[in-house]
């Protein structure tokens, strides 16, 4: 397939999106495919938090507790998260971080399931995922954990009437592929497990229908797609259905029944606020919500839409134009099975993110051999597609990787 400039030219006139990029704070010249690890600052979100720093805390200190609604922040930022995720207003709470969400939500689903012995996860999952899973495991004497892909299996062949919960991300943070989220969740119920879905890679991005599909639980970060800021609190979903019975060993003051009556004794919060422990960043919560207001003008399916474009154009443009220079896709062909980013494998994919990034076109690696890119709808255009592609053919044809200052790892990659 050959892409004309004119193509792409008429690609970005008629991007229905297009507006929207003038709300980012995005440096001329960078290209910027790296959203999906950390999204860039909306330019509301700056102006905000002059306002918030000087007015709601030096000036009015602990009354904004009240006055600036700082004690409902988790619930009122989870209303907005809801509507991205496909549940009622006051099934979401945003507090901590996914790694801690992940943990509370685990224990609420086992909780639930008490006669069973076994976990389902994903060996390839993100590692915190795993690691978490396998610490509720050790709290726990006697549950078994079974991970999909360590012999060939597939997540659906481990679930039996013995798994309690199966824990499964929505989109794999490395490949980019997507699960039916839908025929997975109904696969979990049918042997009477619960789910729980990491959405950290999808939401934003793409529909996602928790509720129609009968999920029970799911956690996500906030700072890749939904642009939240570095360290941004995490989400935490329960379904309607659980609230009353969500039980965790993090329990604390924020998700008791009454907070300020501070009794001796633990009541659980009767709806989701059971998923609170203590006091949240409150700063960062505030950082949050302008991002989540670029939301409200949007509909996901336009955003998915323009997403599957992006990712088609990259794979056909790299395909086109680094032919024969050893990178492979990593990513799922049929854009219905991927998510809103593309891998590619290569021998050397370290040093050329490097050389990538010099040039301004931001990408990232992921041991052992991925270079991997992400595509916000949000703020990229088309032409940032083609100048990406182009560039990582340049990269590749001139041999520019190979300069020693690329082969330098740093600590965060
Ligand atoms: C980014 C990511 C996390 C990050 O967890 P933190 O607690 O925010 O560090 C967890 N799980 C998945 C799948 C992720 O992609």
């Amino acid at each position: 397939m050959k892409i004309s400039d004119d193509e792409i030219d008429r690609l970005d006139r008629e991007d229905s999106l297009a507006s929207v990029r003038k709300l980012f704070h995005l440096r001329d010249g960078l290209i910027y495919l790296d959203g999906n690890s950390l999204g860039p600052a909306p330019k509301a979100t700056l102006r905000e938090m002059e306002r918030v720093l000087r007015s709601e805390w030096a000036d009015h200190l602990i009354a904004s507790w009240n006055t600036a609604g700082w004690f409902r922040l988790t619930d009122r930022l989870g209303a907005k998260i809801a509507r991205l995720i496909g549940a009622e207003a006051d099934e979401v709470v945003v507090c901590d971080g996914t790694t801690i969400n992940l943990f509370k939500a685990l224990h609420a689903a086992l909780a639930l399931r008490p006669e069973r012995g076994a976990i389902v996860a994903e060996a390839g999952g993100f590692p915190t995922d795993l690691y978490i899973t396998e610490a509720v495991r050790d709290l726990r004497p006697g549950l078994d954990v079974r991970l999909e892909g360590r012999d060939g299996t597939t997540i659906e062949a481990l679930i039996d009437s013995d798994v309690a919960v199966v824990l499964a991300n929505h989109v794999d943070y490395r490949s980019g592929a997507l699960r039916d989220m839908a025929a997975l969740t109904q696969v979990a119920r049918e042997a009477g497990a619960l789910i729980v879905w990491d959405l950290c890679h999808s939401a934003g991005v793409l529909p996602i229908a928790l509720e129609a599909c009968g999920a029970d639980f799911a956690v996500g970060c906030t700072y890749k797609y939904l642009n939240g800021g570095p360290g941004a609190p995490a989400f935490i979903y329960a379904a309607r259905r659980h609230h009353g019975s969500i039980r965790h060993p993090l329990r604390g003051w924020w998700g008791h029944r009454d907070p300020f009556a501070f009794e001796q004794d633990f009541q659980a919060a009767p709806g989701i606020r059971a998923f609170l422990c203590g006091t949240q960043p409150i700063l960062s919560l505030r950082a949050l919500a302008p991002a989540l207001e670029i939301f409200e003008q949007l509909e996901l399916r336009q955003v998915r839409d323009k997403s599957r474009a992006l990712t088609e154009l990259f794979i056909a443009l790299v395909e086109e134009r680094c032919t024969g220079q050893g990178l492979s896709l990593a990513s799922p062909r049929e854009a219905e099975c991927r998510g809103s980013q593309v891998a590619f494998r290569h021998a050397h994919a370290h040093a050329i993110v490097q050389a990538l990034i010099a040039r301004d076109v931001v990408g990232d690696f992921r041991a052992p051999d991925l270079l991997r890119f992400g595509f916000s709808p949000l703020y990229l255009r088309y032409r940032d597609v083609r100048d990406a592609a182009q560039s990582l053919a340049e990269v590749l044809e001139s041999g520019a990787w190979r300069d020693p200052a690329y082969a330098r790892v740093a600590a965060v990659t």
